[in-house]
């Protein structure tokens, strides 16, 4: 279940941390990060949000087809030549990373009749998408455009939430840098963006614009060392459930599920849940993870199956076949986000709810 109000509030939330001259692109990358990209972006199109931010073309494309129009969509991937045409016909505004892009892109728009908008990626310090040229050589670059034009400069940062390290204040510097010299040399790009969740988390957000994904969806990402104080106050907008398959009592010393992981220490009741790894509950949970069951946490026994996890019910008599447990979500004061989740699994929150698939029937609220 996906709470639309949440996420709502949530995308209010960042706008107001980030003051009214900065523009909240909303990220709906990978499904929006399992939530359902179409119905994040109506939320956010409905809230007045003009900047939605994809991963591909695939996705941008999805979006259009899917009713999107008013909004902006920036495509943070990139494009590929095949997509060209997508890419033209749908609208959408590709991030470029090298200046041999940014000339094809210039022939694209030249041979489309339009000027294509773009916004111009920055490796600050990641070693992941962007450019590391330096500003002459953008400059250069950017002079021999015609029909497309430098709309933002943007950049992404590795670490924003770890202050053990001066990684972010390089990155700031570097970006700032050739920021200050396309501006000294006449070229005016009217977004700039670096920031996206924990750093819009921490205040260090540069320029008019911010990318806001995880956030969103109601979480950041704690602090390493000392941080400031958190501006950001958001709440899970997700809660899965899965129905129990099965109830049943087992003798001290049984054996539960594959490989037999799982041996009974006392007469246990268990429940069988009909979801499994298929549907994203990590293998790795298998006899460590948790879920809330009649409002009580408890634990995942035996081995995660495809389609079947085992868990403990010793706890109540008042579960039957088609009632709901909790995988991630709330019932009452209990809780279970995907950071706890994802802790316990070894893995990142963002990893948990990406992988929430795509047979788990989303509801909205
Ligand atoms: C995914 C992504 C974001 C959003 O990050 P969150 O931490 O989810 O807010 C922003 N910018 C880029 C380039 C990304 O890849």
């Amino acid at each position: 279940m996906v709470s639309r109000d949440r996420i709502a509030r949530n995308y209010r939330n960042v706008c107001s941390v980030v003051g009214p001259d900065v523009a909240v692109a909303g990220v709906v990358k990978a499904d929006a990060y399992g939530h359902g990209a179409l119905e994040v972006s109506r939320v956010l199109e409905a809230e007045g949000a003009r900047w939605l931010a994809v991963s591909s073309v695939d996705e941008g494309v999805h979006l259009r087809c899917g009713g999107i129009r008013q909004a902006r969509i920036l495509v943070m991937g990139g494009f590929l030549g095949y997509e060209s045409e997508a890419l033209v016909a749908y609208d959408l505004t590709p991030a470029i990373h090298s200046l041999a892009q940014m000339r094809d892109l210039d022939r694209l728009a030249h041979a489309a009749q339009k000027p294509i908008a773009f916004h111009l990626k920055i490796d600050s310090g990641m070693s992941r998408l962007g450019t590391r040229a330096d500003a002459g050589e953008i400059l250069a670059a950017l002079a021999e455009l015609s029909c497309a034009r430098l709309e933002g400069l943007m950049t992404h940062f590795a670490s924003a939430a770890d202050y053990t390290t001066s990684q972010t204040d390089d990155q700031i510097a570097y970006f700032r840098g050739i920021c200050g010299e396309l501006k000294e040399a006449g070229v005016h790009a009217p977004r700039v963006h670096t920031s996206s969740t924990n750093a819009i988390g921490y205040g260090r957000t540069e320029g008019n614009m911010v990318r806001a994904g995880h956030a969103l969806y109601g979480y950041v990402s704690p602090a390493r060392g000392e941080a400031p104080r958190q501006l950001l106050n958001v709440q899970p907008a997700l809660t899965w459930k899965a129905k129990l398959l099965a109830v049943k009592d087992i003798p001290e010393g049984a054996l539960v599920g594959y490989g037999g992981t799982f041996r009974a220490p006392r007469p246990m009741r268990i429940g069988i849940l009909g979801a499994g790894y298929a549907d994203g509950i990590f293998h790795r949970l298998s006899n460590r993870g948790r879920v809330i069951a009649a409002g009580k946490l408890t634990h995942i026994l035996g081995t995660i199956s495809m389609d079947l996890t085992t868990i403990d019910l010793s706890h109540t008599t008042s579960l039957v076949p088609g009632d709901e447990v909790t995988l991630l979500g709330t019932e009452g004061d209990t809780r279970l986000d995907a950071q706890q989740i994802a802790r316990v699994a070894g893995t990142i929150s963002y990893n948990i709810l990406c992988s929430i698939s795509a047979r788990v029937k989303r509801v909205y609220e």
